[in-house]
């Protein structure tokens, strides 16, 4: 046993300030990753600053071309939102393709990207949505947020205060599942903006954590389908290998998860 202080920030700067004071503090969203890592012993902190209750950091909204996610917003209320469901179908179907109801019902946005677990779904659809991470301090660009595994452009005591997502004109998500996680093995989200850009991004799979398949960009940018992608793979040297699967095959479904998110285009059901 160890005992450590709980402290309910209401406000972003609280929060802040109360993470100052102590000597090694962590903050707490859902905790679905932070409260199993230290009964594990794998963390350890003399004081959690809890963020569930800081209404600035809950909010959905759509401005421009810009939908703008707050960092505590839930899986389940990214899934269920009309405003997520109306500008990026895609995004709701894999908020609602995490996990279970439990995890989907405490985890958060903001701490599933401060995590950057390498096999967490959010960080595909930052990347291929040309996501701007916002703290409280500063925007990111997701394409210099997410640095390794488990490590991210935060600076000591920063809080990820919300996401914005860029609206595509079209996007599509699929996963293939760990089933005893659930957790994706690979998991690929595909966008084409408007601009005409096409962004790849694939989590699970890769052994420095998410990234962006720019052979596969190139080829969806002259043909946005399916077939463009034929004959085209990942080197399974750059993938993960574990008593799940080999990295000959993670590079497999990635290719494979490749093609059925652009058969998912537009849907608000992710496929799994
Ligand atoms: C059984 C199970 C299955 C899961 N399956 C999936 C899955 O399929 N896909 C998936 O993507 N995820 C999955 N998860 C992870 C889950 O979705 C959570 O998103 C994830 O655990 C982190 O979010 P949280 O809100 O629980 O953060 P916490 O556990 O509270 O915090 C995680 C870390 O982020 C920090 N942090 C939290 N919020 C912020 C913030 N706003 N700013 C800065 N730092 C912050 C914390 O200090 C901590 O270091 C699963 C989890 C479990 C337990």
């Amino acid at each position: 046993m160890y005992s450590l202080s709980y402290r309910r920030a209401s406000s972003v700067e609280e929060a802040r300030r109360l993470f100052k004071e102590a000597s090694d503090a962590a903050y707490l969203a859902g905790g679905h990753t932070l409260l199993p890592a230290m009964k594990q012993r794998l963390a350890a902190h003399d004081v959690l600053v809890d963020l569930g209750a800081i209404a600035d950091m809950k909010g959905i909204g759509v401005s421009g071309d810009g939908l703008t996610i707050g960092g505590g917003v839930t899986h389940a209320e990214v899934a269920g939102s009309q405003e997520v469901k109306g500008a990026i179908p895609s995004l709701a179907a894999l908020a609602g393709s995490i996990g279970d109801a439990q995890v989907r019902h405490r985890g958060t946005l903001g701490g599933s990207i401060a995590n950057n677990d390498p096999a967490a779904d959010y960080p595909a659809a930052a990347l291929a949505l040309a996501a701007t991470i916002r703290t409280d301090g500063r925007e990111i660009a997701a394409d210099d947020f997410f640095t390794a595994l488990y490590e991210t452009a935060l600076e000591e005591g920063e809080i990820v205060t919300g996401v914005s997502f860029r609206i595509p004109e079209t996007a599509g998500y699929a996963k293939f599942r760990n089933p005893a996680s659930r957790y994706p093995m690979a998991g690929v989200f595909v966008a084409r903006h408007k601009d005409g850009t096409v962004r790849v991004a694939v989590t699970g799979a890769g052994n420095e954590g998410v990234f962006r398949w720019s052979e596969a960009e190139q080829a969806l940018s002259g043909n946005f389908a399916a077939e463009a992608l034929a004959g085209l793979s990942v080197d399974p040297d750059m993938m993960m290998g574990d008593i799940h699967g080999s990295p000959e095959y993670r590079a497999n479904l990635v290719a494979v998860m490749a093609r059925r998110a652009l058969g998912s285009l537009g849907s608000a059901e992710a496929i799994i």
